[in-house]
């Protein structure tokens, strides 16, 4: 049976069942119990976590690379058409002048 130190009075807890938390029989407290103390089967299996910290790895990189880049593209994407089309503005308005 797993036993964990009372964060509150420092008692020591057995802990068995499934529960997120267990009442301490010294002091009272309510106490959270961390994951990993939890019964296995009832906690997410290896490949499941994994594959949720792809996914947050993911998303991570998706906010930290792929929107500076987006926006850096973006940037790019609208200079480059800021240099086109300012001198097609200005010959069209000298074309407009010279009539
Ligand atoms: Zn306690």
């Amino acid at each position: 049976m797993p036993t964990f130190a009372c964060p509150s009075c420092g008692g020591s807890l057995a802990y068995s069942g499934a529960a997120p938390t267990v009442v301490c029989q010294y002091c009272g407290s309510t106490v959270a119990v961390l994951a990993e103390l939890r019964r296995p089967g009832l906690t997410l299996p290896a490949h499941e976590t994994n594959r949720q910290a792809m996914r947050w790895l993911v998303i991570f990189l998706v906010l930290v690379v792929g929107v500076p880049t987006c926006l850096g593209l973006a940037g790019a994407f609208l200079s480059v058409a800021a240099a086109v089309l300012v001198p097609l503005l200005a010959l069209f308005a000298t074309f407009l002048a010279s009539r």
